[in-house]
């Protein structure tokens, strides 16, 4: 059983020059098909979950659903699962897909927190990821979800832009933090194979920034978020108190959760698995009445003592020793070197990155898989 549900919605406008989702382009019947396809899955999972504690739904872009398919899956939602008023329902929207009406409409039907693409305040930078929105459509709709009184909002932005300075970086923090959101996330870029920016960057047409620039967009974004009150939780997420992403927290805790929609994940008791990633497909077989999966593994006790280290390590609180030692892993006796090396540090009975190890987590987290004897 699970206290947490996430929604996929497989629809853009456009894809993002560097979009590895599963996202198709937008067309309003195909979108109304996919719903009806939905519901019918979210039926059949109807008792795989106790009282919600969250629903996510993301994409795609979720905002561009209209509010006859908003209607429809609430409809069901309620219907078949158990949602309360401390339930936290995040819905995913880009600027320019949201109007005054679609965010009343997702008010009534007890959406509390929405999370924005935004990625950037730099026209050029959006253009270079595809993005179809500019600045200002972020600020229209930002404006938008303030006057509606949503105070519950997340940014996303994107740092690692090809041809984006450090200037121009500080000046999209900077603008995010003046429109006092509850949370934001920081991703850096990484150009995924097989999407068209990861192409125009091997064909030097255009040229991410150099390393130390990067690295010095991170530590800035950290310092930065600070001392306006965010707290750093997570590599990439920030929250002002008490505005952690309860959805996300379950993520990095290893904890249950249902999935739904194409290509979503469900992970429950040790055992992952996942919906096709083909739409048609997806739909066919829900029509049939079949359950849409396509693969499910249980994970090896190697797999868990992986995933522990990798999700707990990306929580700014780190990992739990005790719970650590529960799964036969012996943290304090092997990382000795990064813990003098200052990459690492024990606090209250958990293992974290420093400052000096965040910044090259990967690094330090493959080094300790090493140590651990993981595979
Ligand atoms: S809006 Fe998001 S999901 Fe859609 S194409 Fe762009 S990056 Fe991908």
């Amino acid at each position: 059983m699970a206290d947490f549900l996430y929604i996929h919605i497989p629809f853009c406008i456009n894809k993002c020059l560097y979009c590895d989702f599963t996202s198709v382009r937008y067309y309003e019947p195909y979108a109304m098909t996919y719903v009806d396809a939905l519901c019918r899955e979210l039926d059949i999972k109807k008792n795989s979950t106790n009282a919600l504690k969250s629903i996510y739904i993301g994409g795609g872009t979720p905002s561009l659903l209209p509010d006859k398919c908003f209607k429809k899956i609430f409809r069901c939602l309620n219907d078949n699962f158990n949602l309360s008023s401390s339930t936290e329902i995040t819905v995913e929207a880009n600027p320019g897909t949201i109007n005054e009406p679609d965010i009343n409409t997702l008010l009534s039907l007890g959406v509390n927190r929405l999370s924005m693409g935004i990625q950037s305040f730099n026209d050029y930078e959006l253009k270079t990821l595809g993005r179809i929105h500019t600045s200002e459509d972020s600020l229209g709709s930002i404006e938008l979800i303030k006057k509606a009184g949503i105070n519950n909002f997340s940014l996303d932005l994107i740092y690692a832009i090809p041809g984006q300075t450090e200037n121009s970086w500080h000046n999209s923090i900077s603008e995010a933090v003046e429109l006092s959101p509850s949370h934001i996330s920081a991703y850096e870029l990484t150009p995924e194979k097989k999407t068209p920016l990861y192409g125009l960057i091997e064909s030097n047409k255009i040229k991410m920034p150099d390393e130390e620039i990067i690295l010095e967009m991170y530590t800035h974004v950290i310092d930065y978020l600070a001392s306006y009150s965010y707290e750093h939780y997570e590599i990439s997420n920030f929250a002002l108190p008490g505005q952690r992403c309860i959805h996300n927290l379950n993520y990095w805790d290893m904890g249950n959760y249902i999935g739904a929609g194409a290509g979503a994940h469900s992970f429950v008791n040790g055992t992952r698995s996942e919906n096709t990633k083909d739409i048609d497909n997806y739909i066919e077989k829900l029509n049939h009445g079949e359950i849409p999966e396509t693969e499910s593994t249980s994970l090896t006790l190697n797999d868990c003592q992986k995933e522990f280290v990798f999700l707990g390590l990306r929580r700014i609180e780190g990992i739990n020793i005790m719970k650590s030692e529960n799964l036969g892993l012996n943290i304090p006796d092997v990382c000795g070197e990064l813990l003098n090396e200052g990459y690492l540090d024990i606090d209250k009975g958990c293992l974290r990155l420093t400052r000096k190890g965040l910044v090259i987590s990967n690094t330090v987290i493959v080094e300790l898989f090493e140590k651990l004897g993981l595979d």
